[in-house]
């Protein structure tokens, strides 16, 4: 059942990469999923990656999808492959800190908030222009992390066209970032938009990493 579900959705895909979003399933349930091939899972908690790259095979890459606290960096810092959340100056500098204590470099995408929902995490345009900023003429503030693109995520609604303009939205931003600092920024490719419910619209406006789980685990 897993396995048919991925072979459908990745039939869709085309170049975008799959991120199998663990949460809420049980180990045994992810084992069939690595049994399939995927090497990419994302969770939204810290405690909740602690507890998975434990008990399952080393070679996953963990994605870090959920709102991340400060002070919580520290837990995955040693193993996380890439944190699709970073939305604060302060996070940034914490994920620095600690990735230089674990001498290693940490890949990460700057979360934009591309909906109308109400939350607190994202960055608007003005706060991801002061990030960029920073991170292409603040003299190497950041050594130890890789701002590798953006993520977003779009607002809950049946209205496709709503949910086609704001993925759109964010592959303006994407691609402008690109377009301007590819020089300072040599690693910023990847733009981590779409779940089960959009992933569809999401591909067609250009994602190429999709973070799906219920759709994979669903039995019908
Ligand atoms: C839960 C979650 C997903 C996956 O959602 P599904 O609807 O189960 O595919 C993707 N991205 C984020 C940030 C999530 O929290």
């Amino acid at each position: 059942m897993i396995a048919d579900n991925i072979k459908a959705i990745q039939e869709q895909l085309g170049d975008a990469k799959l991120v199998v979003v663990s949460k809420y399933r049980t180990i045994s349930e992810l084992k069939e999923v690595y049994d399939c091939g995927i090497r990419d899972m994302g969770e939204n908690r810290v405690q909740h990656l602690m507890d998975r790259y434990e008990a399952l095979p080393k070679d996953i890459r963990w994605h870090m999808i959920g709102h991340l606290q400060t002070n919580k960096v520290k837990y995955i810092a040693p193993f996380i492959a890439l944190i699709h959340s970073v939305d604060s100056v302060k996070l940034l500098n914490e994920i620095n800190r600690q990735a230089a204590i674990n001498q290693r470099t940490i890949p990460l995408l700057l979360q934009m908030h591309i909906s109308d929902e109400d939350t607190k995490s994202g960055l608007d345009a003005k706060g991801l222009e002061e990030i960029i900023q920073l991170a292409v003429y603040g003299k190497n503030i950041w050594p130890n992390v890789e701002i590798q693109g953006l993520m977003g995520m779009a607002s809950l609604t049946e209205n496709s066209e709503k949910v086609q303009n704001e993925f759109r939205r964010l592959k303006n931003v994407f691609e402008q970032i690109k377009r301007d600092h590819n020089q300072n920024l040599p690693h910023f490719n990847i733009l981590s938009m779409g779940m089960s419910s959009d992933y569809r619209v999401a591909i067609l406006e250009g994602s190429n990493l999709v973070r799906i789980g219920s759709a994979i685990f669903s039995t019908n």
